[in-house]
């Protein structure tokens, strides 16, 4: 079946799978290494996930994406995919315009890569319109000026699937298979919850705040009732490049599982998966963005909280929802929901959004260090504000995954196991 990803179009499906036809189509390309960050967004674009960009952008698109957050066609689009390689390498490997070449990563063929155009392209004019900044203590930022020198445009085709370890195998499905179980489900209405944190019970209001409002005027009883839901939230936890302090992904993932394991959300109205994505930071734009993935996940809603993908204090708390609420509805297929932000409130003894009761003074915010602190001193908190199950398994994946932390450190950087790996062909 064919499905509709971003910007009403077919969404991209660029993989071969059939491992002879591959091996036969890779013989005798010149073979061009990729870098981790590369080999993720070549992946990213053959299973659809940035539909419908077919592979890594040409100069008119990245243009266009800078001045007008579109694709040189129109097509909403906020952020820069491109391949970056330097002129030294470009002479080694006597790449050209109108070749194809075989993408390898890790010494292992992953994609065949045709390219169009080899093109420069001025990197504070990104930094400036893409992130607000030139500033380069903005990692963002950073990361645009590392690129290379040249970039290559053109399109990308799949010949080995990347395998991807535990915990994370059941989690990673494609757009295609997040729109095959949402089928099996029933579900109408689906919520994204973008996260990169394990829950508290301030994040477990988001997404109960963001189901009902996705749930919206479809029938109560479908809530009420233990029958078959027909809305649901799809806890989509962004998997990529750490910066020590970050949660180490296992916990991310297997945390958000267990919310629904213990029963904080039933069976059929809650599912967690992951899309591979480095963050970019980019606030707003990168808001626009993650929209843009969801959307070719099949999601019908995207939750919006507060400072979404922000950095530092380069965008006001609100800016990513002021920005979505600019594009018109029929060029972003995915509704927006726009959160209050969640306290406890020991006057009420319960959680509750911030600006509904009159205990202005009495609320406490739930602070991600002061959440941090409870983690690192081991002591399980009230369950009103971390769920016990919750706690149990952060412990867990720190003594399994994290080398004795949940938290990314050096040594979880030199030591854990990459997400996925690309086998030889
Ligand atoms: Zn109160």
């Amino acid at each position: 079946m064919e499905y509709t990803g971003h910007g009403g179009k077919p969404l991209v499906e660029r993989v071969i799978t059939d491992k002879a036809e591959a091996k036969k189509k890779i013989q005798g390309l010149k073979q061009v290494p990729a870098n981790r960050q590369m080999a993720t967004e070549a992946i990213g674009i053959a299973y659809g996930f940035f539909s419908p960009i077919e592979g890594f952008m040409k100069k008119a698109d990245v243009e266009a994406t800078c001045k007008k957050m579109e694709l040189a066609d129109g097509t909403v689009w906020s952020i820069p995919i491109v391949f970056d390689i330097s002129d030294k390498e470009i002479a080694d490997y006597g790449i050209k315009a109108g070749d194809s070449v075989c993408l390898t990563y890790e010494g292992n063929p992953l994609a065949i890569f045709d390219i169009e155009e080899i093109y420069s392209f001025d990197k504070e004019t990104i930094a400036q319109d893409v992130y607000g900044t030139k500033e380069d203590k903005h990692p963002g930022v950073k990361r645009t000026y590392a690129y290379k020198d040249k970039f290559l445009g053109g399109k990308i085709t799949l010949v080995n699937e990347p395998k991807v370890r535990e915990p994370f195998t059941p989690y990673f499905l494609t757009p295609r298979q997040h729109r095959e179980k949402f089928k099996e489900k029933n579900w109408i209405k689906i919520v994204a919850h973008q996260t990169r944190n394990v829950p508290h019970s301030g994040h477990e209001w988001l997404m109960k705040h963001a189901y009902i409002a996705a749930h919206g005027d479809s029938p109560v009883e479908q809530m009420e009732t233990m029958g078959k839901a027909i809305s649901g939230i799809l806890v989509n936890c962004i998997v990529g490049e750490k910066r020590v302090g970050d949660y180490i992904d296992e916990a991310i993932v297997l945390t958000q599982d267990e919310l629904r394991k213990s029963g904080y959300f039933r069976d059929d109205i809650h599912m967690v998966t992951m899309t591979f994505w480095d963050m970019r930071y980019a606030g707003p734009r990168e808001a626009v963005h993650h929209s843009i993935i969801r959307t070719n996940l099949g999601l019908t809603h995207h939750m919006f909280g507060r400072d979404h993908a922000g950095v530092g204090t380069y965008y006001h708390s609100y800016q990513a929802h002021h920005l979505l609420m600019s594009i018109p509805k029929e060029k972003l297929n995915i509704t927006p929901i726009y959160v209050l932000e969640w306290a406890y409130c020991p006057h009420c003894g319960e959680v509750t959004c911030i600006g509904l009761c009159g205990h202005w003074n009495e609320l406490q915010k739930f602070s991600g260090t002061k959440i941090r602190s409870i983690i690192m001193d081991e002591v399980k908190p009230t369950r009103l504000i971390f769920r016990p199950e919750v706690f149990d398994v952060v412990m867990d994946a720190a003594k399994k995954y994290g080398f004795g932390s949940p938290f990314v450190t050096q040594d979880y950087l030199a030591k854990a196991k990459p997400a996925f790996t690309i086998e030889p062909l």
